[in-house]
């Protein structure tokens, strides 16, 4: 194989017999994703790039994550179209393992990550977090990378995350990448394909509210005025507001108030589409 070419390993023995000659390159960083690939993802793996000689990323829509009821079936994929950005990107290897192959029918270990996982997505989405622990513990198995990139999108997936590695020993670093935003602010995700051209429109009204709150922290508003505030304006622009929440962005707890490195995040629905955002309360530079 010409280097620089992209392989694609599409079982755990196919990762670790192509992987093996690769890790005398140096450190291996591991990108997971469910695929569906945008701009977001490209701003992960460029990243990971920065951080190690050998860049993985995995493309797995994962079943166990999903709960009754939601959109495991029409989940958007299109393997073709993400090798072509992956190969583009100058990823060394995809990860694309098959659900049969992966979590095969009878698969009956879970791992559950308690405290952090319990709020937020964790309350709204009851069993996602194991889903997500159980997968990402496989592919840090699979791969055993130095260094795993994810994305401040999905806050409290960072805070399960490293927790998990911090109670297993995983001997991973991990690096959190900041949230890949649309020109009007909206954070991009592969589920922003579900959203109507009304609904799309609308939906910048979200990481305005944040930006808003943000500005409302820095004047030193009280944290819970700001989180029922931005609610309510939420709800004003047409929103279902799950939850706003001020919270460390480590342990996942409220009461952080405007402590250092606070995060408000935000899940709302509109339409039959769930947007998850949040902004660094402290941060003075927008992203
Ligand atoms: P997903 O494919 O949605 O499971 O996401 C895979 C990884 O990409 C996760 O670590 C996400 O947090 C991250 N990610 C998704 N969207 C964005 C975004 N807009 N900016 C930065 N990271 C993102």
């Amino acid at each position: 194989m010409a280097p620089g070419e992209l392989i694609v390993a599409r079982s755990v023995g196919e990762l670790r017999q192509e992987l093996g000659p690769l890790r005398a390159r140096g450190a291996v960083a591991l990108v997971p994703t469910m695929g569906a690939l945008h701009e977001g993802h490209l701003s992960l793996v460029r990243r990971a790039r920065e951080e190690a000689a050998v860049v993985v990323v995995s493309i797995f829509v994962n079943p166990l994550q999903f709960g009754p009821g939601e959109d495991y079936e029409r989940y958007p994929r299109g393997l073709g179209a993400d090798l072509a950005l992956l190969s583009r990107e100058g990823v060394d290897l995809a990860f694309c393992p098959e659900a049969a192959d992966f979590s095969p029918p009878g698969f009956a270990t879970s791992i559950t990550v308690g405290g952090v996982s319990e709020g937020q997505e964790g309350a709204v989405r009851p069993g996602h977090f194991a889903g997500v622990a159980t997968v990402v513990a496989k592919l840090f198995n699979a791969v055993g990378p130095d260094v795993a990139v994810f994305g401040r999108k999905d806050l409290q997936q960072t805070a399960v995350v490293r927790r998990l590695i911090r109670d297993l020993d995983f001997p991973i670093r991990l690096v959190v990448a900041p949230i890949s935003r649309e020109e009007d602010g909206l954070a991009r995700s592969s589920r922003n394909v579900y959203l109507s051209p009304q609904e799309r429109a609308a939906a910048a009204a979200l990481p305005r509210a944040l930006r808003e709150a943000q500005k409302a922290i820095r004047e030193r508003r009280p944290a819970g005025d700001v989180e029922r505030e931005t609610r309510t304006s939420l709800e004003n622009a047409g929103f279902g507001v799950d939850y706003v929440e001020v919270v460390d962005p480590a342990t996942m707890q409220r009461g952080a108030g405007d402590a250092e490195g606070a995060v408000l995040a935000a899940a709302v629905r509109i339409g039959k589409v769930r947007l998850l955002d949040n902004v660094v309360l402290g941060e003075t530079r927008a992203e």
